[in-house]
């Protein structure tokens, strides 16, 4: 249950401060000096006089702040004109001012947590805490806001942080950036960027990230730190994808014509060359490691297969870079990529 720490009128510790004397001159977003704090030279309404000029900070504090409080405006979501609503992580010492109609259009959650606190008095700032730290509100904040900078990403655990939080609160406008960045990471870590759409349903990254996993041996990477807490379905079904596409493509190799692939070489004597009869050869363990068409059609493989048969037979290589061989393995190439290659 959300909690009401206060609003503005009736908190035990706030004074009763009225919104829009807070809101002359807006504060600068570069600074949290303004956060609750009258224009410079002027007294909020409720703000005793003062016996002397104090310094403007201490009265701030005074007015608008319980005594010794360390609260401050967030610098990227200070107060400011039709904010009525203030956000607090659990690590409270920014308050994050917002409009509650843009938090409760981009968050049920929120908007539940918010209309909890009851019915609310005009003219009066109503204060939320969430369990969150400040830095995950801030970002919930910035995709509530499409207008402001999407948060930066630092980590993969920070992503996965945003994730659990956008999850939570059921903030849509969240998912768009934080499956981009799932893709992103797939590039690099692609057996982690699957388990993490997996961990939090999101079920395209799911599907796009597992192309990625092609790349990889699951055999002999280290499941148990980058997809321990997957569940067994989700590998499952990974480990099918990477059988089945290892089987087909190996298909595609084995099953493939070898007019192209004659070699006039004593060895070869007008047969199959041997150049790629070792590239069938190879073909079946390269594929089941890492059953993408990268694996068998990349130079340094296919140069490794010519450079053996080459100790065998002197005309192989010509063989190899003939017009033809290379425009059959081209084609052979295009229909192991045309093979499904997603969960
Ligand atoms: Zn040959």
């Amino acid at each position: 249950m959300p909690a009401r720490l206060s609003t503005w009128r009736s908190s035990s510790f706030v004074r009763p401060v009225n919104p829009a004397s807070m809101q002359s001159p807006p504060p600068s977003p570069s600074t949290d000096r303004f956060a609750v704090a009258p224009a410079r030279g002027k007294r909020m309404r409720s703000e005793s006089p003062t016996p002397h000029d104090e310094p403007e900070e201490t009265r701030r504090v005074k007015c608008a702040r319980p005594r010794g409080s360390r609260l401050r405006a967030s610098p990227a979501f200070p107060p400011a004109e039709g904010k009525d609503l203030i956000l607090r992580g659990s690590n409270t010492l920014l308050e994050f001012h917002a409009d509650r109609q843009t938090v409760c259009d981009a968050s049920p959650v929120l908007r539940s947590m918010i209309s909890a606190l009851g019915e609310r008095e005009p003219g009066t700032i109503e204060i939320v805490q969430v369990e969150e730290t400040e830095e995950i509100l801030e970002a919930m904040l910035r995709f509530i806001y499409p207008k402001t900078r999407k948060p930066m990403l630092s980590s993969v655990e920070q992503l996965e942080q945003l994730l659990r939080a956008a999850k939570k609160y059921r903030i849509e406008a969240a998912f768009h950036t934080l499956g981009a960045a799932v893709l992103d990471l797939a590039q690099k870590e692609p057996l982690r960027a699957y388990a993490i759409s997996c961990r939090h349903g999101l079920v395209e990254e799911m599907r796009l990230t597992s192309s990625h996993t092609l790349r990889v041996d699951i055999l002999k990477s280290d499941l148990s730190h980058e997809v321990g807490d997957v569940k067994p379905v989700f590998m499952k079904k990974l480990v099918q994808l990477h059988n089945s596409r290892a089987s087909q493509a190996l298909k595609v190799i084995l099953e493939a014509g070898t007019e192209e692939f004659t070699c006039k070489g004593e060895y070869c004597e007008d047969g199959v060359a041997e150049w790629w009869m070792e590239v069938m050869k190879r073909s079946r363990g390269e594929l089941k490691s890492r059953p993408t068409s990268e694996t068998i059609f990349n130079p340094a493989f296919l140069a490794s297969c010519v450079r053996t048969a080459g100790k065998r037979c002197g005309e192989c290589a010509s063989n190899y870079l003939s017009l033809k061989a290379q425009h059959k393995l081209a084609v052979l190439k295009d229909a192991v990529d045309a093979l499904p290659a997603t969960i």
